[in-house]
């Protein structure tokens, strides 16, 4: 007998082992307890037998919608860049610097800082927004 992963309609007939007779009987399906189990009546003895069936398969993750925020950051790093009224300062670790400043960083460009640690300063690039060291001692 293969195993259930669903409940058999109520009234089908079900071969299924019951517990009085000791083999497998042909029993009603009396009705559904819940979502995985139902009642049965053999159809020999009349006696009330329970039918598992097995866990449901899992649903498939929900894959949380990847945020293309891909355009939205380029527009994001476009204002910054364009709102910030000085001219951008080299990156260097031991400057300290501070929020809205203009960064020319030899890597990855021109970028803004939008917010800042004691040692580290948040910077929006063109391309994706980075944690970096400053104020080094
Ligand atoms: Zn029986």
């Amino acid at each position: 007998m293969s195993e259930l992963n669903t409940l058999p309609p109520v009234a089908r007939k079900v071969y299924h082992p019951c517990k009085k007779c000791e083999v497998e009987r042909y029993q009603v399906v009396l009705a559904h307890t819940n979502s995985k189990t139902a009642r049965l009546e053999c159809e020999v003895c009349h006696t009330k037998n329970t039918l598992k069936v097995g866990t449901p398969a899992k649903n498939s993750k929900k894959k949380t919608a990847s945020k293309s925020s891909r355009g939205g950051h380029k527009v994001r790093w476009e204002e910054l860049t364009q709102n910030a009224s000085q001219d951008p300062a080299p990156y260097n670790m031991r400057e300290a610097f501070e929020v809205e400043t203009l960064i020319d960083h030899p890597k990855f460009g021109l970028g803004v800082v939008t917010a800042l640690t004691t040692n580290s300063i948040q910077v929006v690039f063109e391309d994706q927004e980075r944690s970096l060291v400053h104020n080094r001692q």
